[in-house]
């Protein structure tokens, strides 16, 4: 073997790379003894040792002129002309990038290595491997899995020979009594990944190759938390999705080449040698490296982790190499970039991740995984604060209470960590969306409430309802006024988690008593203050929703239900009575774009099939043709396979006399007139027929039709309100830039915040909202520490000694005569719903309005001081 060659070898048995940078050296465990490995072996060994350099041998006046070069120069010169034709043969393009590469290792060769690679690994970490079932491994688990889902990337092995090889118990701090989760999910892509989560706190690395994920434990410290290990797995993935390791087979031959003939030309060993490394091989290893950043950021990202968590993630790496003096600042000699160089290029990425989180259908499911993954490894670490903070929050939905929840675990209750977090509500009862947005069918998501009265119990937390801070009264009457400059003056940080609370309406259906907002549908489901009528379902038979979201899922499965279905859950009495009046037999719902372009999830969709005694109108085939040039996504191919099965139901459906509903696919309305003739219906629908531009926006193809229908329900979506503090017209939500308030003019506003849908928009679900409410916690108190020198100061800033507990006057007013309610009156409201709701029939709690509430409260105290 040529001496270069014998050096590049080393290096390519590195296999795997590890992320960010291996703290304490080990051997690489990857392809150390692959086959093809023996196989370049045992060809470079053929090469005579004495060959030292090539004389050529050309007519130095015609030195082009092959026929005229020795026997020796032309087959070099062949030899040479067949490489640079088999290299530019090979030549491809990275899809993720774009970036051309060298590549002529296949699929067959990836899957033996994969095969090997795994062997090798559970071998030389035998006795260290946490089990399957470990929380830690589960938490791991949990976050690959999304990682894989959310881009189709294929489904991780349930190894079963990992039980049996994890050898000798462990001793862990990590409670093991946790459910084993899901397999791979049906439908994924077809490539079958492997995890091992190796317990050695002394290495603090990750790794992946030919599919095979290896996690240190030490390397979970500096991921902080999920997002931070996130962003660690999404990076090791990306080098699989990118096919590094199969990229460093390739060019290690390119390189093999080159160093031949470096030293056929007569260069010295230790140049070539020093050439081929510093030139090509190092330079393209940070290449790959970056591009797995970026990969892995987009990756993270579209499985709904918090982006900015990547960059602090590499911060926290590189603070830990300087401490531990493991290398210099400098790219050149390494081949890994530096944090510095790492942390610079993800900050120019995170807008796209924001924006690719913002729109990803994943984030679904995240809250349980999120406090699992807390669970099994504790609360971060965070630096004291410097001054006593006092935040008002705004609003008393889950993205108020997720922030002040956040905030407490993040700022222990000691002596110097001062911390207070009041949250205001106009509403007299906390968690707004949970209680006056979930379908009461779906109790199983208000089981956040749990956690809200978790952190309620934290005395640094406390909840003002039925006050209204500096906006209008109509939804809320009975609530006392407070102007937003008496909380300005008594609080040190202001967060506006005001939600999206004004439905949007569509110009052609102006609101009416047949064509209502299903905003106030919701509302009269779920008993809210503003008290909306009850929609007019006992003169109507057909239902026309428009709009193809989770709300109108939500309305037209509430509609189509058997009353008697809906009677043990959190539905008014008055509702269900309304309900039993129902003459309802049909609803159709509308979309002005097709089935890849639903708003609604799997799960509503699939609720709204199984409804007993209800069916869809079969879809033509055709209209579920996928048309685009990318792959559907996972979310999409799932949403059409149920329609697909839904439209085959029907066929063997039981037939007339049963209620049925429909999806009408580009249909966008143009107007509504009563019906001039027909006894049949009370309302003539115009639809514009549309189909999709090259944006895939609706316009409309020119044919019309009319739908004769008796209630038009228009369920569009919602925005904040206009009369909200630093509301954006433009936006429809309060304007921010990652949670921090800025005014018109760009500029930053010390101390104000906003979380939830106030700072994005009505979009995503619960745990969409929870995770964006602890980054707007994260950040607050990032700030907090770090000051931004730019912000322009609308707050006081400071609380002065002794008054952390002082409230606003007009607060303390309403306190003394019961007109605002504290977490403690609303808990005993709570017990008194739900001990209603099972005196009637075992249902889950029967609402209470604001009347009976203050009568309550009254005798609750009349009683108490007798
Ligand atoms: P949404 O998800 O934004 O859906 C709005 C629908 O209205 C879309 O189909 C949209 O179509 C359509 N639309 C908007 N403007 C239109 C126009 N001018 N003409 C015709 N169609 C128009 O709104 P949502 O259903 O109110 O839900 C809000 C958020 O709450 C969502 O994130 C949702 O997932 C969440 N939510 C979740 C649940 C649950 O998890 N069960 C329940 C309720 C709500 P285009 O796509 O063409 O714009």
């Amino acid at each position: 073997m040529l001496p270069i060659a014998r050096g590049l070898f080393s290096s390519l048995r590195a296999g795997p790379r590890p992320s960010g940078r291996l703290l304490k050296l080990r051997p690489p465990p990857i392809a150390k003894s692959s086959s093809a490995l023996g196989q370049f072996r045992q060809f470079s060994s053929t090469r005579p040792k004495s060959a030292r350099y090539f004389r050529f041998e050309v007519d130095p006046e015609q030195p082009l002129n092959y026929r005229r070069w020795s026997t020796g120069t032309q087959v070099f010169g062949g030899i040479v002309v067949l490489s640079v034709a088999y290299y530019v043969t090979h030549l491809e393009t990275v899809p993720e990038t774009g970036r051309r590469r060298f590549m002529d290792v296949g699929p067959k060769f990836e899957t033996m290595m994969a095969e090997q690679s795994h062997h090798q690994l559970l071998e030389e970490f035998r006795g260290k491997i946490l089990p399957p079932d470990h929380p830690l491994t589960q938490a791991v688990r949990d976050i690959v899995t999304r990682i894989l889902d959310a881009s189709n990337l294929g489904s991780l092995k349930a190894d079963s020979t990992l039980k049996q090889q994890a050898g000798t118990p462990i001793e862990d701090s990590w409670h093991a009594d946790v459910q084993t989760r899901e397999g791979p999910v049906p439908g994924s892509g077809q490539r079958e990944w492997r995890l091992i989560v190796v317990h050695d706190p002394k290495i603090v690395n990750a790794m992946a190759s030919f599919g095979n994920i290896v996690v240190f434990t030490g390397i979970i410290p500096v991921a902080r938390d999920e997002d931070g290990l996130a962003a660690i797995l999404g990076h090791e993935i990306a080098h699989v999705v990118a096919r590094h390791t199969s990229e460093r087979y390739s060019s290690m031959k390119v390189l093999i080449a080159f160093a031949t003939l470096l030293e056929v030309l007569g260069l010295d060993v230790g140049v070539a040698r020093f050439l081929t490394t510093y030139l090509l091989e190092l330079p393209n290893s940070r290449t790959q490296e970056l591009e797995a950043d970026v990969i892995g950021l987009r990756l993270s990202a579209k499985a709904c982790y918090n982006p900015e968590a990547a960059p602090e993630m590499f911060n926290r790496m590189g603070k830990l190499e300087q401490a531990q003096g493991a290398r210099l600042n400098v790219d050149f000699l390494y081949t890994h970039p530096t944090s510095e160089s790492r942390v610079k290029m993800l900050e120019a990425f995170i807008p796209e991740a924001r924006s690719i989180r913002a729109n990803s259908s994943m984030c679904i499911g995240m809250q349980e995984q999120f406090e699992s993954f807390q669970e099994a490894t504790g609360p971060p670490d965070h630096p004291a604060l410097m001054n006593p903070l006092k935040v008002a929050i705004i609003g008393g939905g889950p993205s108020s209470f997720y922030v002040a929840s956040r905030l407490l675990s993040l700022v222990p209750p000691t002596g110097t960590q001062q911390l207070r977090a009041h949250i205001y509500d106009r509403l007299w009862s906390p968690h707004g969306l949970v209680r006056y947005g979930v379908a009461p069918d779906h109790p199983e998501v208000k089981n956040c409430t749990h956690k809200f009265d978790q952190a309620a119990q934290d005395p640094r937390l406390k909840f003002f309802g039925n006050v209204n801070i500096g906006g209008p009264t109509t939804s809320s009457p009975s609530a006392i006024s407070v102007p937003i400059e008496s909380l300005l003056s008594k609080y040190t940080h202001l967060v506006l988690g005001t939600g999206c609370t004004i439905p949007v309406l569509h110009s052609a259906l102006p609101p009416s008593e047949r064509c209502i907002p299903a905003l106030e549908v919701v509302h009269w489901y779920t008993n809210h203050p503003s008290k909306p009528k009850a929609p007019p379902i006992d003169e109507a038979q057909h239902v026309s929703i428009i709009g193809q979201g989770n709300v109108s899922l939500d309305i037209a499965r509430i509609l189509l239900s058997r009353p008697e279905d809906l009677k043990q859950y959190d539905i008014p009495e008055r509702v269900l009575s309304h309900l039993a009046k129902s003459t309802v037999k049909r609803v159709s719902i509308i979309g002005r774009r097709g089935p890849y372009e639903v708003a609604f999830t799997a799960k509503e969709l699939r609720e709204l099939l199984d409804l007993p005694g209800v069916v869809m109108d079969p879809l033509q085939p055709e209209m579920l043709q996928w048309r685009g040039d990318m792959k559907p996504t996972r979310q999409q191919s799932r949403i059409v396979s149920l329609l697909e099965r839904g439209s085959k139901e029907k066929a063997k459906g039981p037939g007339d006399g049963f209620k049925s509903w429909s999806l009408e696919f580009f249909r966008s309305p143009t107007g509504v007139v009563p019906t001039p003739h027909s006894v049949s219906s009370n309302l003539e629908l115009s639809l514009a027929h549309t189909t999709l531009d090259a944006k895939n926006k609706a316009v409309p193809t020119g044919a019309t039709s009319i739908l004769p229908t008796d209630l038009i329900i228009t369920s569009l979506g919602h925005r904040s309100e206009p009369t909200a503090h630093w509301y954006d017209p433009g936006l429809g939500h309060v304007r921010n830039v990652s949670g921090r308030v800025i005014d018109e003019r760009g500029n930053v506003l010390k101390n104000v915040y906003t979380s939830g849908w106030a700072s994005t928009g009505a979009k995503g679900v619960l745990a969409t909202t929870m995770m964006n409410a602890y980054d707007v916690a994260q950040t607050l108190l990032s700030d907090a520490r770090e000051p931004m020198p730019e912000a322009r100061a609308v707050m006081n800033g400071k609380v002065e000694e002794g008054t952390l507990d002082e409230l606003p006057d007009e607060v303390k007013r309403g306190l003394e005569t019961s007109r605002v309610i504290t977490y403690e009156s609303w808990k005993r409201i709570d017990e008194e719903e739900t001990r209603r709701g099972t005196a009637l029939r075992g249902k889950e709690r029967e609402r209470m309005e604001w009347n009976e509430v203050e009568r309550y409260l009254q005798d609750a105290q009349r009683f108490n001081s007798r």
